[in-house]
């Protein structure tokens, strides 16, 4: 049996919940302020860690008149999440319902410390399929599409993800984490127009398909890329590089394990990160001191539930620094946009007292087309000085002076990022591929990869 090569075009409905998707700003704080009372209550009513924390800090859900009343009540982190859950086995006493109403967990990949459990309802899981098919919907997937989920489906937050493409009425291939090889072979049997994996992977798996002499724009058939889980799909370099190899369009999306497997996504228009508004209440806060920047200003994601029932998050720090846009989207969509993670704060690398994101050095780095892309940041302290270098390849068929590539890249690098870093080139495929999530730094500094 032969399929045929392309689906129809879409349909030309633009939203998946217009009356939703494109109220005023007004009304999006209205039905915020309304969903975050009840909510508040729910978690103090039914979750004992919640009644205790906001006793002790003397607040309570009924003193909410306002959406910056919330800042009043106390900040829960990842240590707390962890602490509760061995305290109180299995799901911690922030849980606000009887096991019996959980229907379904996700646990954090725990690549340092206890992997962290994530409970929904039914009614939470409905709610977020519902939302992973609004945010498809934006980014122009259709029921004509046929759609490849290559993420990892074990406890990972991210496998459920591909049923929203599934209620979105598209033919889902749950194909999950598999050899580049069987994907490359997946992709081009079923003729998949989307897929969805990480940046570092999209562009490692086109680069294994042009070795494998495959023509990336005839022989497959992918016209969207959706991307995830690394700063690199909201760096337009990185996302201009992705699509070049593949011809196709490359959407970022942002999750969080401990709440939704999409809490935001890039429709069409790309500019900015369409945030779940109506789920999940916003703060962006100066790390240090925990006040509010203004809209625009980089800071701290800061992040409350509004329907979750299972397990409310109220004032959840991600250390993941941000920042948003309410400007109008030229898709019509009014809810919150955010501009990409730069970086989290543990990523974050002190120089001499300057800041600097691995995610500044990808933005100086993908620009230049005599590079492969792919880069490491060395940190070294000589001297007691912190020393900066920069690793990077140059591509195949390169045939200008290394010195000089080198220096254009530190001059690019200074003007960035205000950092001076040494710019070493190597040779192509020097560099490791990453098949998940890339480690773009080595510091030497403490001896480990962070
Ligand atoms: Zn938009």
């Amino acid at each position: 049996m032969t399929l045929s090569l392309r689906p129809e075009p879409g349909t030309a409905r633009p939203f998946w919940d217009a009356e939703l998707e494109t109220q005023s700003r007004e009304q999006w704080r209205a039905l915020a302020l309304s969903s975050l009372q009840s909510h508040l209550r729910r978690a103090y009513e039914g979750s004992p860690f919640y009644r205790r924390s906001f006793d002790t800090a003397g607040v309570h859900p009924d003193q909410v008149k306002s959406l910056e009343d919330l800042r009043r009540f106390p900040f829960i982190d990842k240590k707390i999440l962890r602490d509760r859950q061995i305290a109180v086995p299995p799901f911690g006493d922030l849980c606000a319902v009887p096991e019996r109403d959980i229907v379904y967990i996700s646990a954090s990949s725990g690549s340092t410390g206890v992997p962290t459990a994530s409970p929904f309802t039914a009614g939470d899981f409905d709610d977020w399929i519902d939302y992973e098919a609004r945010q498809f919907w934006s980014s122009g997937l259709r029921p004509e599409d046929r759609y490849c989920h290559s993420l990892n489906f074990s406890l990972f937050i991210g496998g459920p993800c591909v049923l929203g493409a599934q209620k979105l009425g598209a033919l889902t291939i749950h194909a999950g984490t598999v050899p580049s090889d069987r994907l490359l072979n997946i992709l081009k049997q079923f003729q998949a127009t989307a897929i969805w994996t990480t940046p570092s992977y999209a562009w490692h798996l086109g680069e294994t398909a042009v070795k494998e002499g495959l023509d990336l724009k005839n022989d497959l058939a992918i016209e969207r890329i959706f991307v995830a889980g690394e700063p690199g799909g909201s760096i337009p370099e990185t996302r201009a590089r992705i699509e070049e190899l593949w011809g196709a369009s490359v959407y970022d999306y942002y999750g969080l394990s401990d709440i939704f497997g999409s809490c935001a996504g890039m429709c069409e228009h790309k500019d900015g990160l369409h945030w779940a508004e109506d789920h999940i209440h916003v703060e962006v806060l100066d790390p240090a001191s925990g006040e509010p920047v203004a809209l625009g200003e980089r800071g701290e994601l800061v992040l409350t539930t509004l329907k979750k029932s299972a397990r409310p998050m109220v004032r959840f720090r991600t250390g993941d620094i941000v920042s948003f846009t309410d400007a109008p989207c030229a898709c019509g969509r009014t809810s919150l946009r955010m501009h990409g993670v730069h970086g989290r704060q543990d990523d974050m690398l002190i120089i001499k007292g300057v800041n600097i994101f691995p995610s500044d050095v990808e933005a100086a780095v993908r620009q230049d087309r005599d590079l492969t892309g792919e880069y490491l940041l060395v940190v070294d302290r000589v001297d007691h000085l912190d020393r900066l270098a920069i690793e990077v390849e140059y591509r195949h068929g390169f045939n200008g002076t290394l010195d000089e590539l080198a220096a254009r890249i530190e001059r690019r690098l200074k003007a960035l990022t205000g950092v001076g870093a040494q710019v070493r080139i190597l040779a192509p495929d020097s560099l490791p591929r990453a098949t998940h999530k890339a480690k773009r730094v080595d510091d030497r500094r403490s001896g480990v990869w962070s």
